[in-house]
């Protein structure tokens, strides 16, 4: 079975996770923590890094400190991951689900001003399998209504929106390091922003709520969140590559869309939008109905020949954890529905050998076109 992803480790990789065992510091007091945190928040054009466990710890961490609560709306996609809803839930706060484009699977912004009301206390942008979301209106809506944006640019990392980095644009943002991501640690996750006082709220969160005065005596709760030097030794690694691993992203996908974008039926993102190329985080490709009446059957045939797929994402609106909430709204956004029935993601593993990706590249094509 060709896998969806393998993450490539080089031997600069190895080294540098080796040099921190065997300096031995290997908590997140270390100083290679700090060390990627600024590394990577001036890399997407923020001034604070603020590491954590995973991308979702991340999204999590944002929703805390900023302490939404039931009456608050937080306007987002539905066709997102599950960890763009969770905090919300958990705390009570009701998510307002805005449709996405058929055309680059992101949220659709013309859509965005009809959903905010008095009630909204933020705006969650999520850049899509590797195209940004259309950010201008974005900013000039929530700057006209003073509303923060977070971004979650988990699949996003060196993406650009116009000349501006995506997890720039937000008040913060969020990234993965999960092992699929263009820049892994295995799991971990970042936040970044340019407010301080947001940082220092965010790093007092993440360390036990520990204070300067009387360490052991706390006046809220919070979580032992941090990262190690292990896995930022890895990230520092990985993101001094970050270019060539979109570059190869990229040469990937176009042996895909040489090969896959003839076909009737199936589309796949654009290359290029006017404020953006694609950097094809995953090569994504949405089967239409008429042909492919059940994505679900090409995914089986794919994997019977030796080709591992994964679906898109299932919409947010749709997911029974959230008919059980008592946030509960009834919603309608055929788009995402689409999505999350009809699409697929092909292996572009870095991991994968070129015979591997050509491979997979054949067998995809035989099994769409035939
Ligand atoms: C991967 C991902 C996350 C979650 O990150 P984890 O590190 O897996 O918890 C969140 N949002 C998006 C858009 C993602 O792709």
């Amino acid at each position: 079975m060709i896998p969806v992803n393998v993450p490539l480790i080089t031997e600069a990789d190895i080294e540098s996770v080796v040099d921190v065992l065997r300096q031995g510091w290997i908590s997140g007091e270390a100083p290679i923590v700090a060390e990627f945190e600024h590394a990577f928040a001036v890399a997407h054009g923020q001034t604070f890094g603020v590491c954590v466990p995973n991308g979702s710890l991340a999204l999590d961490l944002v929703f805390s400190a900023l302490e939404i609560g039931p009456g608050d709306e937080i306007i987002m996609p539905s066709f997102t991951i599950i960890s763009c809803l969770s905090e919300i839930l958990r705390r009570g706060a009701t998510p307002v689900f805005v449709d996405s484009e058929l055309s680059t699977w992101n949220m659709d912004v013309s859509k965005l001003e009809e959903a905010i009301t008095p009630q909204t206390v933020a705006i969650l942008t999520v850049h899509t399998y590797g195209l940004p979301v259309d950010m201008k209106p974005v900013m000039s809506l929530a700057e006209k209504h003073c509303i923060p944006i977070i971004e979650d640019a988990a699949e996003a990392h060196g993406l650009r929106y116009e000349d501006l980095p995506c997890g720039s644009m937000g008040f913060a943002s969020t990234f993965s390091f999960y092992a699929n991501k263009n820049v892994t640690t295995g799991e971990g996750g970042i936040i970044l922003t340019s407010d301080e006082v947001f940082a220092e709220r965010l790093r007092y969160l993440r360390n036990l709520t520990f204070s300067q005065d009387q360490r052991f005596v706390h006046d809220e709760i919070g979580w032992n969140l941090r990262f190690t030097a292990i896995q930022a030794a890895l990230g520092m690694s990985q993101l001094s590559r970050l270019e060539s691993t979109i570059r190869e992203r990229r040469k990937i996908a176009s042996q895909y869309r040489d090969k896959l974008s003839e076909i009737e039926g199936v589309r796949m993102a654009p290359d290029h939008v006017r404020y953006a190329t694609n950097d094809y985080w995953v090569v994504g490709v949405l089967l239409s109905s008429e042909r492919f009446p059940r994505a679900a059957e090409v995914a089986a045939e794919l994997a019977s020949k030796g080709v591992q797929t994964r679906p898109f994402f299932f919409p947010l609106h749709k997911q029974p954890v959230y008919f059980k909430s008592p946030v509960f709204r009834e919603y309608s956004n055929p788009c995402s529905e689409i999505l999350g029935n009809y699409g697929l993601y092909l292996p572009n593993g870095l991991g994968s050998t070129q015979d591997q990706i050509d491979q997979a590249v054949e067998i995809s094509y035989g099994v769409l076109a035939s």
